[in-house]
């Protein structure tokens, strides 16, 4: 019996960076008997990693890491110029799975001129905000998080912002808002991607509907907690969960609606598990 209706945000979970990642490792999988070392995560989603180690994938984090002459991959968020050189030196045999709107931003990072001043709206250790850098043309570099960073930039000549992908879309309105006003010649090129837009603006549609807004995704992922917020900034309790298990009774008490979304590395499969999971309990 359905006890209570769970609205799905649409659109919600793969985006064609994810699909194209994981069609890449699944090829990959079917050619190598080896091991496969996945650099700095393939995805941000805790099932498939596990679903990888199965098969003998190893994640880590350095090249250093890496046996000479192995197979590896680059996950989807990319690495920085100075990785690939290091997997060169190794000889290791390289699947590039990043993103093609991760590569363009790294190649925008890469155009801007040692006298320009990239600002950076990101977040400080994400692997895309390490590769973006990894890119720049300029070692003046500042990654701010907020509208009250930008004011506390120092003078600037020539500043250009480009944008983490996976941020939030207003956020990033609010950044390049807070850099024009603070630098009226500030160019302002970046922003969000399309996928982690039309995810958030899903939300923003659906939130004010519903009591509870679940999203489905790892802590790690970055769109993932975004969704969240967004959510909760339309006056809704949030939360974010990896796993139908973490459905309790107590999280939807007195609830009749729940919205759904899911990050962009959510599967199908996890969305599905946790719809049905959210309908049925009591
Ligand atoms: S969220 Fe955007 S940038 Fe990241 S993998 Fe998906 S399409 Fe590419």
């Amino acid at each position: 019996m359905v006890r209570r209706k769970v609205l799905i945000a649409e659109p919600c979970g793969f985006c064609s960076g994810v699909r194209n990642a994981l069609g890449m490792i699944e090829k990959k999988l079917e050619t190598t008997t080896g091991n496969i070392y996945i650099l700095k995560g393939l995805i941000h989603n805790n099932g498939i990693a596990a679903e990888l180690r199965k098969w003998g994938c190893i994640f880590v984090d350095t090249v250093e890491e890496i046996p000479p002459g192995a197979e590896c991959v680059f996950g989807a968020h990319g690495v920085s110029l100075k990785v690939k050189k290091l997997a060169a030196e190794k000889m290791l045999r390289v699947t590039d799975a990043t993103c093609p709107l991760v590569e363009q931003l790294q190649s925008q990072a890469q155009s801007v001129t040692p006298e320009q001043e990239l600002i950076l709206f990101g977040h400080p250790g994400h692997p895309e905000l390490e590769g973006v850098i990894g890119h720049a043309g300029t070692e003046k570099i500042f990654v701010v998080r907020t509208p009250r960073e930008v004011e506390e930039l120092p003078e600037l000549e020539h500043p250009i912002l480009l944008v983490q992908t996976t941020l939030s879309h207003t956020e990033a309105e609010q950044v390049k808002k807070a850099l024009k006003l603070r630098f009226p010649n500030a160019e302002t090129p970046g922003n969000i991607c399309r996928a982690s837009l039309l995810r958030q603006q899903a939300v923003e549609r659906l939130a004010p509907q519903c009591d509870l807004f679940v999203v489905a995704g790892s802590s790690h992922s970055s769109n993932a907690n975004r969704l969240r917020e967004i959510a909760e900034g339309c006056g809704v309790r949030a939360v974010l969960l990896d796993s139908p298990s973490e459905v309790t009774s107590q999280l939807l008490q007195g609830v009749r609606t729940v919205g759904l979304s899911a990050a962009a590395s959510t599967p199908e499969s996890q969305i599905e598990a946790l719809r049905k999971t959210l309908e049925e309990t009591v």
